[in-house]
């Protein structure tokens, strides 16, 4: 077993926060273990808790049509997590709490699988991999260094949906810009 496999086994037992009570799944993440690309979005919803995969629901669907579209990856192509791997219930907000319990899990993955470059989807994990309290309409636009390489901030896909065209444009030019920072 991988070290990654072994973590994998871990987070399915885990119990350390009250999530692990209502939780039909433990979404861990999926993709390529050696990526050089990693998303990390905020937690798992409904879908994503009953079938134990991050990003499977319309979210999901328009976020690997952007990231095909605009950087030419599918999912075997880049490693994809969130900030929780269990579902809140009613899809409400992470809780401080919740956010810190998981945090070793989500820093032993990016430790694993060391991508060139991270992109951030939304609030919750811009502002927790970036440790800053400012939201992600201020921070988006930009890359930030982070570990061997790149932080992008950019909109979660379920934002895009609710704002339309222009949210849509500005996360496109997000992805090109960490398509560029891949070889950068
Ligand atoms: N939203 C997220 O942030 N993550 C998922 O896995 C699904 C929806």
């Amino acid at each position: 077993m991988t070290l990654l496999e072994e973590l994998a086994v871990e987070a399915h037992a885990c119990v350390r926060c009250p999530l692990s009570q209502g939780r039909t799944n433990v979404v861990f993440g999926v993709g390529s273990p050696t990526a050089d690309l990693m998303f990390v979005g905020e937690a798992p919803g409904e879908q994503e808790d009953l079938q134990g995969e991050p990003f499977v629901g319309r979210s999901g669907k328009l976020l690997d049509r952007l990231v095909y579209e605009e950087m030419g990856l599918t999912r075997d192509q880049f490693f994809i997590a969130n900030t929780l791997m269990c579902r809140p219930p009613g899809n409400r907000d992470p809780l401080p709490d919740e956010i810190a319990t998981c945090r070793p899990f989500l820093d032993k993955k990016l430790e694993l699988i060391d991508p060139k470059v991270v992109v951030t989807l939304g609030n919750f994990s811009t502002k927790l991999l970036l440790d800053t309290k400012d939201g992600i309409t201020k921070m988006r636009g930009k890359k930030y260094p982070f570990r061997r390489g790149w932080l992008v901030p950019t909109y979660h896909p379920a934002a895009v949906l609710r704002g339309g065209g222009a949210a849509e444009a500005e996360m496109r030019a997000d992805l090109i810009r960490a398509k560029r920072a891949m070889v950068e």
